[in-house]
C-alpha cells in the first residue's frame, strides 16, 4: 500500500501484467567479468553471455577504453551543450568525416543513440501531409518515430515487397512518401529484401530510410552494413545505425547526401534539444571505428559461429526462424514458458533472455540467442546441451 493511494491503478496495472508473465524487472549484472563481457555474474552465479549486442566483442576492449580514458584526462567527461550551441567538440567532425568515408556517402552526423536518431530523423523527414511505409516488424523507436512525425503510418507484412507494393499504390498522393526497414531485424535476425526496397523507392518516388543497428559492424568487408554489402550503399536515401552494438560503445549515426544532412541538423529535434555525447565517448566511438574495419577475423569468426550454431539447432529439432545472422531466436510462443525456460537456462549458467510481447508480436514469446565472435564451440555446444535440458523438463513439466 503506498501513501497517497494516487499509484493504485499502476499497481493494478502491474499485477494484472504479472498474472500474464509480462511484467519487466531491471537485474543487477555485478560484474562483466574476463573476457570482455561474455561472462556475467548475475545473483553471484556466473553465467556465459548469449544476451548482448556486442556481436565483435568489443565492449570491453582495452584499446577502445583506453581512447575514452585518455579524453576524459584531457576534455573531461561532459559535452556540456547541446552540439549546437557549443558543445560541438572537433572530435564529432573528424568522426563524422571518417564515418562518411567508410560509408562512402557525402556526409554523416552523429546522434546520441539510434533510438533518438530514429525518432529524430523520421519526424524530421515527414510530417502530416506525408505517409510512412514501414515492416510490421521494424524496431520500436522507429515506430516511435513515426507516431512523433504525425505521417500516415502503413505497415507492410514482414519483409513483403508485394504487399509494400501495394500500398504504395493504394496510398499514394501524399506529399512525401518514406519506406523504412531494419536492415536485419531485431528479434528475428532476418534480413530485409534491400534490393526489392530499393527498386519499390525508385518506381514510387519514395525515400527510403535503413535502420543497420544490427548489421553495422557485423556485415560487409570493412563491417559498413548490409547496405553496403548488396552495393545499394548509394541507393538508399538514410542510412542509420548505433555505435551500442557491434562497435561495444555507445550513439549512432546517420550517412546520407550531405543536402539530407544539412537538413537534419536544422530540423531533427533531438539533436537541437539535447546535450551532445560526451567527447570520451566520441573517442572511444572513433577508435572502434578502426578496430571495426581493420579487424575482419572478428566478422569472419562471428558467422561462422552463427552459421554453424543454427545449423547444429535446427538438426536437433529447434525452431530457430529463417535468418543468417548472429541473432538467433527459439520461438516457443507461451510468454510463461519463455521465462521458465530462460531461467532454466540461468540456473545451468546460460545468459540468454526471455523476449515477450509487445516487444514480439502475440504468441511468439521466445528465448532470443546473440552470438559474439569471442564465443568458442565448446562454449556453444554447452549451451545446446542445456537447451535440449531445458527443453525435455518443459516437456516433463506440460506432459
Ligand atoms: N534500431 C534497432 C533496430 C535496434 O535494435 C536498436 C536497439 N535495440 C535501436 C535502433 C536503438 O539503438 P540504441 O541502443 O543506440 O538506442
Amino acid at each position: 500500500m503506498n501513501g497517497t493511494g494516487f499509484c493504485d491503478w499502476m499497481e493494478a496495472e502491474l499485477d494484472a501484467l504479472r498474472q500474464q508473465s509480462l511484467n519487466r524487472c531491471l537485474r543487477i549484472v555485478d560484474d562483466r567479468g574476463e573476457e570482455g563481457g561474455k561472462w556475467l555474474t548475475v545473483g553471484g552465479r556466473r553465467l556465459l553471455n548469449l544476451s548482448s549486442n556486442d556481436y565483435l566483442g568489443l565492449a570491453g576492449d582495452p584499446r577502445i577504453a583506453d581512447a575514452a580514458r585518455q579524453a576524459a584526462e584531457q576534455w573531461g567527461v561532459g559535452a556540456a551543450a547541446s552540439r549546437l550551441i557549443c558543445g560541438n567538440h572537433r572530435w564529432y567532425a573528424d568522426l563524422e568525416e571518417r564515418l562518411a568515408e567508410w560509408k562512402q556517402r557525402e556526409a554523416a552526423l552523429v546522434f546520441a543513440n539510434g533510438y533518438m536518431a530514429n525518432l529524430g530523423v523520421i519526424a524530421a523527414l515527414v510530417g502530416r501531409e506525408d505517409a510512412v511505409f514501414s515492416d510490421r516488424l521494424n524496431h520500436a523507436s522507429i515506430v516511435d518515430g513515426i507516431i512523433l512525425s504525425r505521417a500516415r503510418h502503413y505497415r507492410y507484412r514482414h519483409n513483403d515487397p508485394e504487399h509494400l507494393e501495394h500500398l504504395l499504390k493504394k496510398h499514394a498522393g501524399h506529399r512525401r512518401a518514406l519506406i523504412v526497414t531494419d536492415a536485419v531485424f531485431s528479434m528475428d535476425g532476418d534480413a530485409a529484401p534491400l534490393r526489392e526496397l530499393v527498386e519499390l523507392k525508385a518506381r514510387y518516388g519514395a525515400m527510403l530510410m535503413v535502420d543497420e543497428a544490427h548489421a553495422g559492424g557485423v556485415r560487409g568487408r570493412r563491417g559498413e552494413g548490409l547496405c553496403h554489402e548488396l552495393g545499394l550503399h548509394d541507393r538508399v536515401d538514410v542510412i542509420m545505425g548505433t555505435f551500442s552494438k557491434a562497435f561495444g560503445v555507445y550513439g549512432a549515426y546517420v550517412c546520407a547526401d550531405r543536402v539530407l544532412i544539412d537538413y537534419l541538423v536544422t530540423k531533427t529535434r533531438p539533436l537541437i534539444y539535447s546535450t551532445g555525447l560526451p567527447p570520451m565517448v566520441v573517442a572511444a566511438v572513433r577508435r572502434a571505428l578502426e578496430v571495426v574495419q581493420e579487424e575482419d577475423w572478428r566478422r569472419t569468426r562471428l558467422r561462422e559461429n552463427s552459421a554453424w550454431f543454427r545449423r547444429r539447432l535446427r538438426a536437433c529439432g529447434f525452431e530457430v526462424g529463417e535468418g543468417d545472422s548472429p541473432i538467433i531466436p527459439w520461438i516457443v510462443g507461451d510468454n510463461r514458458q519463455a521465462l521458465r525456460l530462460s531461467q532454466r537456462l540461468e540456473e545451468r549458467g546460460i545468459a540468454a533472455v526471455a523476449i515477450r510481447p509487445p516487444t514480439v508480436p502475440e504468441g511468439t514469446a521466445r528465448i532470443r540467442f546473440s552470438l559474439m565472435a569471442t564465443h568458442t564451440r565448446e562454449e556453444l555446444e554447452e549451451v545446446i546441451r542445456q537447451m535440449q535440458f531445458a527443453a525435455a523438463a518443459r516437456e516433463e513439466e506440460t506432459g
